[in-house]
């Protein structure tokens, strides 16, 4: 059985051709799965009903399962998606006055171990597939009541949540082309982003083969802290990654990087350090997100005072970086950068150290 979600268009396309049908039933089906959220065949009403006989002894369309569904008081809102095996990862969805922004996962844990990350500190399990990766749009639009015509609540993607999406990089490619594709999602490569620690040769893959918005997790000035938070820096260290940045402009629908910086007190907060990091990038046009330290259990950090973090980005201001603060979005239900995944219902039984088990969520 074909899991037709684990399928972009043009893999679509050629699946419907293995089973002798034109194209332009794919993208019948594209739209129906994909625009009005249809996971039934016999919803697909403009399908010929031996057609729709024909896909449902040979394919499925097959969302992975939300667990749960939490609301927070800031109209945050977590999914928590069941990826088999009694593993579950997290999908956020954050509303803004002008924009509904879907921050999604593309692994279940992380391999690259950053040291102030619950993701990382919970070790790799497996990447996600497509359908898991792109079903939580699919989930998340079902979710917020979103699957009918153009309405759009969800303007903009980010792969911000659980895993690094370059080295889940096939999967997470076909899931991008779904989200841009007008017969899916129709997104503008501006409003998908991709986060990424620093995989330097794989940036230079998503330049050529999917250029989307970029953002990239500095969070140090010199190589010799940056070894330590984010240990993929020993092997693409910050000359390397500045320039593979350079690199990635040439082809980008934005002119820019954003530099995502997790500010921590007293690492990598200090005057000094901002100054450092404005000689690091004085070659690359960047903005700047601070992202205030969210704390998990276990981690040796504390996040930067507020007074701090201003000043910090005071300096990048002043040398003409647009600096913004992200704001601290769905924390009390555990929902805000770096905490996905630690933790369950039952805050006394927090779980950094892993990706949750199921039967956990569910008692
Ligand atoms: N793996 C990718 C994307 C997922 S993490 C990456 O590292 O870029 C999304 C962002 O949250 C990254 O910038 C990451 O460094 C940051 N982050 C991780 N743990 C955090 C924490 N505890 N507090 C604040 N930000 C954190
Ligand atoms: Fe992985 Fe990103 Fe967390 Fe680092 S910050 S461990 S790359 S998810």
């Amino acid at each position: 059985m074909q899991n037709l979600l684990d399928l972009d268009a043009a893999a679509l396309t050629a699946w419907f051709a293995e089973q002798g049908e034109k194209p332009f039933r794919a993208k019948q089906v594209l739209r129906w799965m994909h625009r009005s959220g249809v996971a039934d065949f016999d919803a697909m009403t403009d399908i010929a009903k031996s057609l729709r006989e024909k896909l449902r002894t040979r394919a499925v369309v097959l969302p992975p399962t939300v667990v749960s569904d939490k609301l927070s008081d800031d109209g945050t809102r977590k999914f928590l998606i069941d990826v088999g095996n009694g593993n579950a990862v997290e999908t956020v969805f954050i509303p803004e006055d002008d924009r509904g922004t879907l921050c999604i996962s593309t692994q279940a844990g992380c391999a690259l171990d950053c040291a102030f990350c619950s993701t990382g500190k919970q070790g790799f399990n497996r990447n996600l597939t497509v359908a898991e990766i792109i079903g939580q749009l699919w989930q998340a639009n079902q979710a917020l009541g979103a699957v009918h015509g153009d309405e759009r609540v969800i303007s903009n993607v980010v792969m911000m949540g659980m895993g690094e999406p370059l080295a889940n990089f096939d999967n997470t490619v076909a899931a991008l082309r779904l989200m841009l594709d007008d017969h899916a999602y129709g997104l503008s490569r501006r409003r998908v982003t991709v986060s990424t620690s620093g995989l330097v040769p794989v940036m230079d893959r998503l330049r050529d083969e999917c250029p989307v918005a970029l953002a990239v997790s500095l969070h140090a000035p010199n190589d010799a802290l940056r070894d330590q938070l984010v240990p993929i820096n020993q092997k693409y260290p910050l000359k390397l990654l500045m320039a593979a940045c350079q690199r990635y402009l040439e082809k980008a629908p934005r002119d820019f990087i954003t530099f995502e910086y997790t500010m921590m007190d007293g690492i990598n907060d200090s005057e000094a350090q901002a100054r450092e990091l404005l000689a690091l990038v004085r070659h690359v046009p960047c903005k700047f997100n601070l992202i205030p330290f969210n704390p998990f259990p276990g981690s040796p950090f504390r996040r930067s005072s507020a007074e701090r973090v201003r000043r910090f980005g005071e300096i990048l201001i002043q040398a003409g970086i647009v600096t913004t603060t992200r704001k601290t979005r769905g924390d009390d239900i555990d929902a805000a950068c770096g905490q996905l995944a630690g933790q369950v219902q039952d805050k006394t039984r927090r779980t950094a150290g892993r990706v949750i088990p199921l039967q956990e969520i569910r008692t």
